[in-house]
């Protein structure tokens, strides 16, 4: 069997910051509760691994007692949470990603001009609710060219589009089109709000996908990159599953499957990619072919809410970064296991 491990795949800069959160707190404030409001970021084993250490996950504020420490998720938060968390004395820990913080500054901004804001996007998804939260008067969800028709609009050329950052690029396509069709004057956002994280990896898939025979997807089901990677992995052709380990392969998957093509969700970590590697390779035989498509050099520093919170615990936040496990150095790792495998470079054709 051939194993075609897609690089890059898994955690994204905005989850390596929101977990370097945690872990910082687990670090420097041992003994104390730690409280983070939602999943830090929507991975079962990353939540599940956290929880073993003592950190407790709310679903909403009142959970946590006054005074304690509190993270906010990697989706961010509506500003109702934040004045919450000031009522309660909480000492709050922003882990939100930047790039949603962006979308959010937008929101505030355009609101504030007067523009009616449709924020494209799932209704239920963290990320939507804190977004929506910002101006509450000024934006509507779309979730689907069906929601046109139920739209609210005062001034047609007073109109701006955002989207949620871990959207399908051609999902988010088909309805964007859809709105620009029923409102000409529509305004596009800055700059693309759909992440480069979500952007890279799909396009990773879609690229790779169709010379497979089944595609396995890493990453919790409640991960929207995740079920996207997996959704563009079905379009192209190949059977896919989201899994978010290897318990959860089943063998007639495998039936007559001679390629496999392995990704993982920006939540999804390292580790659970490569067990699963190993654990086809050991049943099944062959090797592994990375293909490096794109490098992804981005990184964010701590929150500044984390590094006051550390410098009044005494600790100087420089340099305290945790580092990270990264894709590149798989080489390595399947050597020091056996596993025959080599690194093919691609470029897509396309930016
Ligand atoms: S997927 Fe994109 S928006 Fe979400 S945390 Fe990662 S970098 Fe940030």
């Amino acid at each position: 069997m051939k194993l075609l491990l897609a690089n890059p795949r898994g955690f994204c800069a905005g989850v390596y910051m929101a977990i370097d959160v945690v872990e910082q707190l687990v670090d420097i404030y041992k003994g104390r509760a730690i409280y983070v409001h939602h999943e830090i970021v929507h991975n079962k084993h990353v939540v599940d691994r956290f929880r073993r250490r003592g950190v407790k996950f709310v679903d909403s504020l009142e959970q946590v007692p006054v005074g304690s420490v509190v993270v906010f998720s990697a989706h961010g938060v509506t500003p109702a949470v934040r004045r919450q968390a000031v009522e309660r004395r909480l000492i709050a820990i922003d882990a939100t990603c930047p790039l949603v913080t962006k979308v959010h500054l937008e929101a505030i901004r355009y609101s504030a001009k007067g523009y009616q804001i449709l924020l494209v996007g799932h209704a239920d998804h963290q990320e939507i609710i804190g977004t929506r939260g910002e101006a509450p008067d000024a934006i509507q969800v779309v979730s689907s060219p069906d929601d046109i028709p139920h739209l609210q609009i005062k001034d047609p050329d007073k109109l701006v589009y955002l989207t949620q950052t871990t959207l399908g690029i051609d999902d988010a396509s088909v309805i964007i089109d859809a709105l620009r069709n029923a409102f000409p004057n529509l305004k596009d956002p800055p700059s693309e709000d759909i992440c480069y994280a979500t952007t890279n990896r799909q396009k990773v898939v879609r690229a790779i996908a169709p010379e497979c025979d089944l595609v396995l997807v890493v990453g919790s089901k409640n991960s929207s990159n995740s079920v996207r990677l997996t959704e563009i992995a079905e379009a192209s052709g190949a059977p896919a599953y989201l899994i978010d380990d290897t318990s959860e392969l089943e063998d007639h998957w495998f039936d007559g499957v001679d390629r496999v093509l392995i990704t993982a969700g920006a939540s999804a970590p390292e580790d659970l990619a490569r067990d699963l590697v190993l654990h086809l390779i050991n049943k099944y035989g062959g090797e592994v072919e990375q293909r490096d498509i794109f490098r992804e050099d981005i990184e964010f520093g701590l929150p500044m809410t984390l590094k006051k919170f550390m410098r009044s615990q005494g600790v100087n936040p420089e340099g305290r970064r945790i580092i990270r496990d990264d894709a590149e150095s798989i080489d390595r790792w399947l050597e020091d296991r056996g596993v025959a495998h080599k690194t093919v470079p691609m470029t897509l054709g396309v930016t």
